[in-house]
């Protein structure tokens, strides 16, 4: 990426509504562009760590056996009226429309129903399950409130899994499996050490479910954490008999704010049994499947992450999200030359700050700003040398380089 082309800029200051640290950090750098409350657009430095984001998800949910499809976000009205949860009463945050042929329609604000219709055509057999199907989709929620940037929003990016099982002894295999890959998940984006498995409020087939809660200042949820065994209990469900029930000392809990970045629900019969969700045994018995839903919300984990992992001059990106690995700035003619040539050697991880009308202080402050991990200094200075300055975001350190060092880096 060469900033001389890009039509993004970054910005001074933000709208007078925005209160978190992420949501200006990421307005300011021009990661996303608030077209209206709880709606925002993705920007192309944005998106890239949004995919990146995925991608960490998409590898590791693959890894347990998801298989990776997309559902259609217009809805029919049918499955989610045999759900009972077409009625606004119980589903407070639909957005519905009329179809000009005639009947209704709703854009997906989660997908149980549309899933458990859709096996209906591939499960009849013991020899189909268990299945696991997977999605990443644009998710849409008339929440009465929008909050904290991309945090929470009225459209927004979903992970959502369904797993498809035999009974509740397959399923729940498959339920650890999931929540120990999530683990591997938060920690691979950075946020591993501030997430943790908490027992929330469940339904019908199970007491709890899980979510899993990031510490965090503009979260909105209360947890009572456990730090040694690394679990927690949401404010939703605590009380003595549940802190008895987990075998936790209650003098020990530590009380935070957070952030849920992802969930996972033993649904059980539920849906299976509202849309007629079944297979045959290997006695040619006709059986219920067992269902259960796991969620993360990666655009919710990107603010999150900008939130936790920002300083005083910007964003600070892992390096397996950050949209670009360098950010390379060339002072001087021979600086520039070599410039050009990093960024030319490996254009999908440098950007190249190429522009004229910026002053060197300037792009130094947006490196800082936009989070990238490694600042690259081409100078008349460190050329005397044959070298260049590369200087990580995160801790503030600086070294120098060899060109060729520094070339042997790139891929
Ligand atoms: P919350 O309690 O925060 O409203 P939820 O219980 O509605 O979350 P789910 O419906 O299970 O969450 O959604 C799965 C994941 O999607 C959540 O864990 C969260 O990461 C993300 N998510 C939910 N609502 C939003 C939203 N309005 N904006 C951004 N991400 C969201
Ligand atoms: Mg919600």
């Amino acid at each position: 990426m060469k900033l001389s082309q890009s039509f993004v800029k970054t910005v001074k200051t933000t709208p007078g509504d925005e209160v978190s640290e992420s949501a200006k950090l990421l307005l300011r750098a021009g990661y996303i562009y608030k077209e209206m409350a709880g709606v925002y657009d993705f920007l192309p430095l944005g998106m890239r760590t949004l995919d990146k984001i995925i991608q960490v998800i998409r590898e590791e949910i693959n890894a347990i056996g998801g298989q990776e499809m997309r559902m259609t976000t217009l809805q029919p009205k049918d499955n989610w009226v045999a759900s009972g949860r077409w009625d606004d009463d119980v589903m407070d945050v639909w957005f519905k429309t009329k179809l000009n042929a005639g009947g209704e329609l709703g854009l997906g604000c989660t997908h149980e129903e549309a899933f458990t219709h859709l096996m209906k055509t591939y499960i009849s057999s013991y020899k189909d399950l268990p299945v696991y199907a997977y999605q990443f989709q644009t998710k849409f929620r008339n929440e009465l409130r929008a909050k904290s940037g991309i945090m929470r929003t009225r459209e927004f990016m979903m992970k959502d899994l369904y797993s498809f099982s035999k009974n509740r002894e397959e399923h729940e295999e498959f339920y650890e499996k999931c929540a120990a890959t999530y683990k591997k998940i938060f920690d691979r984006l950075g946020i591993g050490n501030d997430t943790f498995r908490t027992f929330a409020s469940g339904g019908s087939f199970s007491k709890f479910s899980d979510e899993f809660q990031t510490i965090c200042e503009v979260g909105e949820d209360i947890i009572y954490l456990d730090r040694e065994k690394g679990i927690a209990i949401n404010e939703e469900v605590y009380n003595d008999e549940v802190i008895a029930e987990l075998g936790l000392d209650k003098s020990k809990l530590e009380q935070h704010k957070a952030a849920e970045v992802g969930n996972i629900f033993t649904l059980g019969f539920k849906y299976s049994d509202a849309l007629d969700l079944t297979y045959n045994d290997a006695d040619g018995k006709r059986q219920k499947v067992f269902m259960g839903s796991y969620g993360i919300g990666p655009s919710r984990v990107m603010g999150v992450i900008a939130e936790k992992l920002s300083d005083k001059d910007g964003l600070v990106w892992p390096e397996e999200i950050a949209p670009y690995k360098y950010y390379v700035i060339g002072i001087g003619e021979q600086g520039e030359k070599i410039a050009n040539e990093l960024h030319e050697a490996d254009p999908e991880n440098v950007i190249l700050d190429d522009r004229k009308n910026a002053r060197n202080g300037e792009k130094f402050a947006d490196a800082d700003l936009m989070g990238i991990p490694y600042r690259v200094v081409i100078s008349d200075k460190t050329l005397a040398e044959n070298k260049l300055e590369l200087k990580t975001r995160a801790t503030g350190e600086t070294e120098l380089l060899t060109i060729e060092e520094f070339k042997n880096k790139l891929s």
